[in-house]
């Protein structure tokens, strides 16, 4: 519906992007801050127009949607208030000693700069907090990088009302006009030509595996290879202890079959492997959380490939040696519907089939069953890069468990103890990533505020003179932000 973006357009559109960083990298946090709560106040704005187009392009529930605008503008104004606030820079200060003996120390200050052009392709799953005005973009733009936004073919009527509210923000705040760019591309041409251009600084993207790491690939094959921040699969693995088996099985089940198939299990934290010890405990569990499973009707994926992609590799998981199927939703799935799974495997077949650690992105689960904690333990270290792990223990078991606990640490970029993983809170204190396939790199997130710092690089300024000095490093700094002042921190 919307034109596919050509090789010469793209070219015209980094170049756009590359003049229009040379002003908004030198915009003021003040008035950054305008502009992201511009566009948050401008989405509200919307109203049930953005609510009802979003609906009809991905078959999301008006609740889920209304929530994740909620955080979407509550994210916008997160960075906001990072900007104007402006620790963010990590400014660090050593004045010069001229006297000092052998050698004379020079002045040097440094901070954090921004990269400069970044490519975000819009994510399916989250039309709206992962896609046009979500935390890739919000954290590009307040860390002064203009974004060249593709996006999705999903929801791409959505991602159009979102990119003309950022317009009107553009104009109405006074920003460079192209800091932010809004295009198509229903060919991965579209996506390689965005990554692999000249002008593009740094690439942020949620989605599959093969999606994130082709464009890892086509960014480190470039001349001038850059960072690419994608956050893939995973199957956030949740460990569940014999000692809360025993005490709250049916609790167990009743939360875990809730999370499983919320949003017909089309999070990246949905929990896709649950592993425990054999136990009469643990066939009761199985049974409980199976029951609860079936009566969940089967739900309408986002798009008819995600559908068809579920059913492809469910098929495939549940015709793995020793995997069997635990229970499925009463009622058969209608076209592009995704139904309740609980398959089960032994360990000694999940140890030896590297199949079984793959995402299968909907509401399906596998529960491994291990001989003894060993067993349990030597399951972990099959396990890939995770962006969560759960236990679920008694207080005096996590601690007999200690060992245990510092395995799954080793495996996974947020971990939770007794609750689930998916509900992703927005604040500094989030890692939302993790170790390879669950992202490109382990040491950022992609949300919270520390998200910014995917977007930046730091300088040093030696023997600067004060009037070429960037102004959060003056002497007199009139952000009155806090620094690192040889050592001390002063107002
Ligand atoms: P996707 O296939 O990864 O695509 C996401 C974006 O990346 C699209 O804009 C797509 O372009 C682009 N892209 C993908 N592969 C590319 C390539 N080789 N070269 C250039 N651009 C490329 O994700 P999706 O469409 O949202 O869903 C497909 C599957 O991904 C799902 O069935 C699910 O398994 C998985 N998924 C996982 C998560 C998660 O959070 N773990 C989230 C969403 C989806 P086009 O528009 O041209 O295709």
């Amino acid at each position: 519906m919307f034109k596919d973006i050509s090789t010469a357009e793209i070219d015209t559109v980094l170049k756009k992007s590359h003049e229009a960083f040379l002003l908004y990298r030198r915009v003021t946090g003040d008035a950054k801050a305008s502009f992201l709560e511009a566009i948050a106040s401008g989405i509200e704005g919307l109203g049930n127009e953005l609510l009802e187009t979003a609906m009809g392009e991905t078959n999301l529930p008006e609740a889920r949607l209304a929530g994740e605008r909620a955080r979407t503008c509550n994210q916008l104004r997160q960075f906001a208030s990072l900007v104007k606030e402006g620790s963010w820079v990590e400014a660090r200060i050593d004045t010069a000693i001229p006297d000092r003996a052998p050698l004379p120390k020079p002045d040097l200050r440094k901070m954090m700069v921004p990269l400069g052009p970044v490519v975000v392709f819009g994510a399916s799953n989250f039309p709206f907090a992962y896609s046009t005005a979500g935390v890739d973009t919000a954290s590009a733009l307040a860390a002064g990088c203009p974004v060249v936004l593709k996006a999705h073919p999903a929801h791409s009527k959505t991602s159009e009302l979102v990119a003309g509210v950022i317009a009107t923000a553009i104009k109405n705040i006074g920003m460079p006009s192209h800091t932010f760019q809004h295009v198509h591309g229903s060919s991965f041409e579209a996506g390689k030509g965005l990554v692999q251009h000249p002008l593009t600084k740094a690439v942020g993207f949620t989605g599959s595996f093969s999606g994130g790491k082709a464009l890892y690939d086509y960014a480190t094959q470039r001349p001038e290879p850059i960072p690419v921040f994608a956050e893939m699969g995973s199957v956030n693995p949740v460990f569940i202890l014999p000692g809360a088996l025993k005490a709250r099985s049916e609790k167990v089940a009743e939360m875990y079959a809730a999370s499983i198939t919320q949003s017909v299990g089309q999070f990246c934290t949905n929990p896709g492997l649950l592993l425990s010890l054999t136990s009469p405990e643990l066939n009761q569990f199985a049974k409980q959380l199976g029951e609860r499973m079936k009566i969940i009707a089967p739900g309408t994926m986002l798009h008819p490939g995600i559908a068809s992609n579920y059913k492809k590799n469910r098929d495939k998981a549940l015709v793995q040696k020793g995997v069997s199927l635990e229970a499925a939703s009463n009622d058969a799935p209608k076209e592009n519907q995704g139904e309740s799974t609980l398959a089960t495997v032994h360990a000694s077949d999940f140890l030896n089939n590297p199949t079984l650690v793959e995402e299968v992105f909907g509401p399906y689960s596998l529960l491994v069953e291990a001989a003894n904690i060993e067993e349990l333990k030597a399951a972990v270290r099959k396990i890939p890069g995770q962006l969560t792990a759960t236990i679920i223990g008694e207080e005096d078991e996590l601690l007999h468990y200690a060992d245990f606990v510092q395995l799954v640490i080793e495996k996974a970029g947020r971990v939770i103890i007794n609750g689930v993983p998916t509900g992703v809170e927005v604040c500094p204190s989030m890692h939302h990533g993790g170790p390879f396939p669950a992202t490109t790199d382990s040491r950022f997130t992609s949300v919270g505020t520390d998200a910014i710092k995917r977007f930046v690089r730091p300088v040093s300024f030696q023997n600067f003179p004060d009037a070429l000095l960037p102004a959060e490093l003056k002497q007199n700094n009139p952000m009155g932000i806090w620094r690192l002042f040889n050592n001390e921190i002063r107002k």
